[in-house]
């Protein structure tokens, strides 16, 4: 089973110790999260997992870590000073502000100032409506100590990372002697000011996402390679736990489509199974998007218009590339894979939720992370405890084991025999990675494996003399 519903999740994250609402001393800020102690544990994790998947085993895709502050024009002409915005409507009345886009549609009106004359107010009841304008969702700020208004000094916190690899496709290309397709993959926190944020990590105004630019030939397959960069990402996501049935694929239509796409493609999660009606259930977990060759094209100096005037007179870098096989200069389409850390992370806990009944009938919830992503990957049960803690030296030995497996391994103090079996039960309520059985075998060896039912990984800790 999977969560109930986002509200559970969220107020056991807070419990364990994985996510608490932020500045909560100061009453909070609305849509602002803090990932404790196996939160920061289980996001790492998650990146760690991504950035191994695409850019260690595979060969055809770089790393990069691009500036959260770009130069302005980046934004100028990647479209988004001009395009991302969301509509807005105040209602007069009692100044209540909300997305023109979806009251409108609640009320079957279309966004204008037209339709909203049958929209109510939700606040008020009202239909006095200011004109639905234009909100731009870039978090803006200045650089240096320079006067408010300062035209030059306005610059804008990364709505996206993808800006930042598109500018720097020259760079790693001629770098790592790249050849066309190769992907360059990026981590990295992103902002918007969302007007309406909500549902614990799922929309927030500062998130954290996974994203690659996947650069390809003007003539190659585009929507089957979409189509490929979905069942990959499918198979990465079920690899790691997330149920297929939790999984839907959504075809964006045509005239949803963000301004640099021709296709995209969402990989939608039920986050809210609590809905009645199917269709309400899901919401985007990451998105896929065809976007052409729209990115490099703007931030070059040598496309021009029809009247042979430059698209772009700021730039000063051209940013084609020249095929040595077909000798053949272009402009490379790129096929963007974009995943959002923080929806990715809530998908996995509600996923790996999972109540349970004891023998004395009282019921606990527990969950059921892979190995992988548990913020907890190996947990010293009670047994033999005092035998290993004699000799001093499990935490020593602990160490290198962790190490060998290439990820972060967690242990906790043994408990003494007569609270052993709530301390126990501790590790399943956080997702501990192997617990099930773990003993001394020898004097000074101690073996973890997983339960039966999930065999593979056996560590083995040798604790000296
Ligand atoms: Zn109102």
């Amino acid at each position: 089973m999977a969560a109930p519903n986002i509200e559970t999740v969220a107020s056991l994250a807070k419990r364990r110790g994985f996510v608490f609402p932020s500045s909560e001393v100061y009453g909070g800020l609305g849509s602002a999260w803090d990932y404790g102690p196996l939160g920061v544990e289980l996001s790492n994790n998650v990146k760690r997992a991504w950035w191994r998947w695409l850019v260690y085993e595979r060969d055809d895709i770089e790393g990069l870590d691009s500036s959260i502050i770009l130069n302005r024009l980046v934004w100028k002409y990647s479209g988004h000073e001009e395009t991302f915005n969301d509509p807005l409507v105040d209602c007069r009345e009692c100044k209540s502000r909300f997305r023109a886009d979806k009251l409108a549609e609640e009320f079957g009106a279309q966004p204008t100032a037209e339709g909203f004359k049958t929209v109510k107010c939700p606040s008020c009841g009202k239909t006095d409506w200011t004109e639905p304008r234009p909100f731009n969702m870039m978090f803006q700020t200045r650089l240096g100590a320079v006067s408010e208004d300062d035209p030059n000094a306005l610059a804008y916190l990364r709505p996206e990372t993808a800006q930042g690899i598109f500018i720097n496709f020259l760079n790693v290309q001629q770098s790592m002697r790249r050849k066309v397709p190769f992907g360059v993959a990026q981590v990295g926190k992103s902002f918007r000011n969302e007007v309406t944020p909500g549902n614990f990590i799922l929309r927030t105004r500062e998130f954290e996402q996974m994203e690659m630019e996947y650069f390809v030939r003007p003539d190659a397959e585009h929507s089957q390679l979409v189509d490929y960069w979905v069942e990959q990402y499918v198979g990465w996501y079920t690899s790691l736990g997330l149920s297929r049935d939790s999984l839907h694929l959504h075809e964006v239509p045509q005239n949803e489509l963000a301004h640099y796409s021709r296709r995209t493609v969402d990989i939608m999660y039920r986050y809210f199974p609590e809905r009645d009606e199917e269709a309400r259930q899901w919401e985007e977990l990451m998105g896929i998007a065809y976007r052409t060759d729209f990115d490099l094209k703007s931030h070059s100096k040598n496309p021009a218009d029809a009247e042979g005037k430059r698209t772009n007179p700021d730039s000063t870098e051209d940013l084609s590339y020249f095929d040595e096989a077909a000798k053949e200069r272009f402009y490379p389409h790129v096929i963007e894979p974009a995943a959002g850390v923080n929806r990715s992370v809530l998908a996995f806990l509600m996923d790996a939720y999972a109540e349970k009944t004891t023998e004395k009938g009282e019921k606990r919830v527990i969950l059921r992370l892979h190995p992988e992503l548990a913020p907890i990957k190996v947990f010293v049960a009670a047994i033999d405890a005092r035998r290993l803690r004699r000799h001093g030296r499990h935490r020593q030995a602990l160490r290198p084991a962790g190490r060998d497996r290439h990820s972060f391994l967690r242990h906790r103090r043994s408990p003494v025999a007569r609270r052993r079996s709530r301390h126990r039960a501790r590790p399943r309520h956080v997702g501990a990675g192997a617990r099930e059985s773990f003993r001394v075998e020898r004097a000074f060896t101690v073996e973890a494996a997983r339960a039966k039912s999930r065999p593979g990984v056996r560590l083995t800790l040798d604790i000296g003399h």
